[in-house]
């Protein structure tokens, strides 16, 4: 599995970092994918912060 963030769109509220910091880190006001690809026990959190992102700007592969 793999998580895209696009930045345009990321807001730096920081939710999906407090969701799953093993994959999302907070750099410069955005979110990054801190893992390519998502380790399989972080993928159920990933795909939580990833439908809790409130201007849906992460995408799962
Ligand atoms: S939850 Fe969405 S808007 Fe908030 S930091 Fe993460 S990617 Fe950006």
């Amino acid at each position: 599995m793999r998580a895209m963030v696009d930045e345009e769109t990321c807001t730096g509220c920081g939710l999906c970092a407090d969701i799953c910091p093993e994959v999302f880190v907070l750099q410069d006001d955005k979110a990054q994918v801190a893992q390519d690809p998502v380790p399989a026990d972080s993928e159920e959190d990933c795909r939580e912060a990833a439908e809790s992102c409130p201007v849906e700007a992460i995408q799962i592969s």
